[in-house]
């Protein structure tokens, strides 16, 4: 196997159809050095815990490999910005589960969409995702715990009635939680970019960069979701595209990839591929644009 360079922080979402250790291994099959994975279903409430066996494998697999960092998404399914009781009580159950789970697997960051607003005030459902951050946190947190897994809260496109597609209210999010020590952010490039942050122009590029550092702060960026964007700028549509194939270009991502303030910020990849092959490609096409 191919040595990976484990100072570049670049990996890709990665399937966990054949076990945890094996979505492990392929992930540095094809180049990288961090992944992102499901833990379950992503269209499903309930899942098992893993068995004992499944965990060290696991653990075995991170220890012989040259993976630095294993990320978790949260389901599509959980929506913390509801009113509606029965989803926002299996939103928080579904994200204690993944929590104690990271907290097993000792992983630090669980990325999740903060939600879908059910009614028209936007400032009412990103104060219902502060509340259900804390009901988590508290709950988890009766139990001593030697490892506190992260929330990270992801940018959004801002398509349909979704929140979280300004850096502003991520903040607020965060700002609104008792427990904002726990809460980090994930910012998505095709994401950011249909939600009217242009990347394109150098400038344009620095004026982003510097208010991410200013509202968020890159010590709070826990990771980069690293995707072109398939949809024009500013459309709320949320569609990735390959590396440098979509509207945002190659430019942006030699700069990303080559800028200082973020180096150690791993990023990863969910652009649309058919065969890990595929998938490699834009892994090793990020890779090349290190200087
Ligand atoms: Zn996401
Ligand atoms: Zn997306």
């Amino acid at each position: 196997m191919k040595k990976i360079d484990t100072s570049v922080l670049v990996g890709a979402h990665m399937s966990i159809a054949k076990g945890f250790d094996q979505s492990i291994y392929q992930g540095e099959s094809i180049g990288c050095s961090v992944i992102q994975i499901f833990t379950h279903s992503n269209r499903r409430w309930l899942f098992k815990p893993l068995t004992k066996k499944a965990i060290e494998a696991y653990r075995i697999a991170l220890k012989n490999s040259n993976i630095a960092q294993v990320i978790v998404h949260a389901s599509y399914l959980v929506n913390c910005a509801v009113e509606n009781e029965e989803i926002r009580a299996k939103t928080i159950n579904n994200l204690l589960m993944e929590l104690e789970l990271c907290a097993e697997l000792g992983i630090d960051s669980i990325v999740v969409h903060p939600g879908t607003c059910d009614d028209s005030d936007e400032d009412v459902c990103l104060h219902r995702v502060s509340f259900a951050i804390d009901q988590i946190y508290e709950q988890f947190l009766q139990q001593e715990r030697a490892h506190i897994p992260h929330i990270v809260l992801e940018s959004m496109a801002g398509q349909g009635k979704s929140i979280g597609y300004t850096f502003e209210q991520l903040n607020y999010i965060r700002s609104g939680c008792n427990y904002k020590q726990y809460v980090r952010y994930c910012i998505d490039t095709a994401h950011t970019f249909a939600a009217g942050y242009d990347w394109r122009r150098a400038e344009g590029y620095q004026e982003i960069m510097n208010t991410i550092d200013i509202i968020l702060g890159f010590e709070l960026v826990a990771l980069f979701h690293v995707n072109d964007s398939k949809k024009p700028f500013n459309s709320h549509v949320d569609r990735h595209q390959n590396i440098g194939k979509g509207e945002i270009g190659m430019e942006p991502f030699r700069r990303l990839m080559n800028d200082a303030r973020c180096a150690l910020i791993p990023k990863i990849l969910e652009t649309p591929h058919e065969t890990l092959e595929q998938l490699a490609e834009d892994v090793a096409l990020l890779r090349s644009l290190v200087k």
